[in-house]
């Protein structure tokens, strides 16, 4: 019988309800989903990003055969196996002949392009996960030639009717409740923080862990323990346990840190938002039917769904690929080693790495403030920062990571995603969290054996900038305090700031 449509599904579109499927005819039509080491290894990724998305393939896989759909796959594996989609692709259309093969657009420019480039019946279409198409977004920018995130998401919520009140305007009178948002633990640390759920695998996942223990030996990350949800049903359970027990106190401690807690009150939905386990838009009506949650929680949530990760896309699509070229700041040291490894002094960054080695995730505030912001004040290459992302996350693809990590954290798009750079001495992380307290430097100090690598480099990062931010008003309080330093302390600072550099990025990995 000859194949109708061969429908591809990338590892992060598993989603059954997605315009790919659009007519799908069981008769007719097959799909296709292909592990390829390509993929996984064009950059080295941690163990457990590996097994994540293999596992969550093979239970999309498993989910549509019991639906009575016809499922060609491609395991890692497999001898006859193309190594990278396009050659796998290629392979699957002169075994099936499909009259077409369709490919909803992917995540990532690269694969994008590599899709295109082939000479098959393709027909790529829209995903429509998102809520504010690629389209739309362009319309947004067309008339706002300043792309901010907050006109972004006002237009979002008003178009989309989301916590609004019938007069149009938000509940509760005001579209933005972040100052609200920003408490620290304080001495007592956290109040009691409900465990995130865990998954034991199944016989397909222990498979997949097996697999990837197997093939990628040298990979970074801890893979014991593996518990990360793989499938729907495991994401529903996850949205559900997030939306009972730990939103309501989200908002509150949304930027606060504490050692050996990885997750706090995070929702830990990414990955599975990601791989679109679970749509935005149920994510949000399921925060949205919480009526008993703090205005502040919810506020703070909805804006991370429906702002910032429909506004990272929107400029992704729009500025790729020259936007993956932009380093305005001129940053060239490589990343440390440290950053695979966890094995420095700095208390902050143990954390920070370490969550990230344990886990293949770390918060956002970890992400932007101290993961980021090292190397922000280093002057780490934006794009390796984005390439250590990817390496590194359970949640990592090209169109999410590469402007938070080259633009909002890095500031190498020049202002684009975030209007200054997020940068700070030791003194914001020593309000945020308890690592100074066990550090062996001192946030305060900015030069001397014990001075905090962040202060010292924050105050050279000002000083080696000055011409590019001192005009910028919302870095005014910040010079006037450099400019209080007097001379001698700030030529001392600056020559620690080069040894420290040097020290730091004289070992890589990348
Ligand atoms: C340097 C850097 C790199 C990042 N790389 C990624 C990445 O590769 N993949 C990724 O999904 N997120 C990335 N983020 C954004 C954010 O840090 C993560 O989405 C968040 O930490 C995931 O944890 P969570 O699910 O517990 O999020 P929560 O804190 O519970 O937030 C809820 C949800 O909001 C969304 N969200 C929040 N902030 C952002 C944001 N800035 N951009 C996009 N979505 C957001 C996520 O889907 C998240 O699950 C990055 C941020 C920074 C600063
Ligand atoms: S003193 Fe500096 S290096 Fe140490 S934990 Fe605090 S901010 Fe991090």
């Amino acid at each position: 019988m000859t194949l109708r449509n061969l429908v591809v599904v990338l590892g992060d579109q598993l989603d059954a309800g997605s315009a790919a499927f659009d007519g799908f005819d069981p008769k007719q039509d097959a799909i296709l989903q292909m592990e390829v080491r390509e993929e996984a290894s064009y950059v080295p990724q941690h163990r457990r990003r590996l097994a994540f998305f293999f596992a969550a393939m093979r239970h999309f896989r498993d989910q549509q055969r019991t639906a009575g759909r016809r499922v060609e796959y491609t395991a890692l594996d497999d001898k006859a196996n193309g190594g990278s989609l396009h050659a796998e692709l290629q392979r699957q259309a002169r075994r099936l002949h499909p009259q077409r093969i369709i490919v909803l657009e992917p995540g990532d420019w690269r694969v994008r392009e590599q899709i295109c480039r082939l000479e098959l019946p393709i027909e790529l279409r829209d995903d429509r996960h998102f809520l504010c198409s690629r389209l739309d977004f362009a319309r947004f920018a067309q008339s706002h030639s300043n792309m901010i995130l907050e006109t972004f998401y006002r237009s979002v919520r008003r178009r989309r009717g989301i916590m609004l009140q019938s007069d149009g305007k938000p509940v509760g009178g005001k579209w933005n409740l972040d100052s609200d948002n920003r408490e620290a633990f304080g001495r007592k640390g956290p109040p009691r923080i409900p465990p995130r759920p865990r998954f034991s695998p199944d016989a397909t996942t222990s498979e997949v862990v097996a697999m990837v223990r197997r093939e990628f030996p040298h990979s970074p990350g801890r893979l014991d323990d593996f518990d990360l949800p793989v499938s729907r049903a495991d994401a529903l359970k996850s949205l559900k346990d997030f939306v009972t027990h730990r939103l309501p106190t989200f908002g509150r401690y949304q930027d606060a840190m504490h050692s050996g807690e990885a997750f706090l009150f995070h929702s830990h939905l990414s990955g599975l938002l990601n791989l679109h386990l679970l749509s935005p838009r149920e994510v949000i009506d399921a925060a949205l039917s919480r009526s008993d949650v703090p205005l502040n929680s919810l506020e703070g949530f909805v804006r991370q769904i429906i702002g910032w990760r429909e506004f990272v896309r929107g400029i992704y699509w729009r500025l790729m690929p020259d936007y993956a070229e932009h380093n305005a700041l001129d940053a060239v040291l490589p990343v440390p080693r440290f950053y695979w490894t966890g094995e420095t002094d700095m208390r902050c960054l143990a954390e920070a790495i370490g969550h990230t080695i344990d886990h293949a995730y770390a918060h956002h505030i970890e992400r932007l403030m101290v993961l980021g912001q090292f190397c922000l004040l280093l002057g780490v290459r934006p794009y390796d920062v984005h390439r250590w992302h990817i390496s590194m996350f359970w949640d990592a693809i090209d169109w999410v990571s590469l402007p938070n990590a080259l633009g909002m954290s890095q500031h190498a798009d020049g202002g684009i995603v975030g209007t200054k750079p997020y940068a700070a001495s030791g003194n914001y992380i020593n309000r945020m969290s308890d690592h100074c307290r066990h550090c062996r430097y001192d946030p305060r100090k900015s030069v001397g054996d014990d001075a905090c690598p962040f202060t010292t480099l924050y105050w050279d990062f000002l000083a080696g900038h000055r011409s590019r931010f001192a005009n910028n008003p919302r870095m005014a309080y910040a010079y006037r305090n450099l400019d209080r330093k007097d001379r001698q302390e700030v030529s001392a600072i600056r020559r620690r700031a080069e040894k420290l550099k040097t020290q730091l990025t004289a070992q890589t990995f990348l």
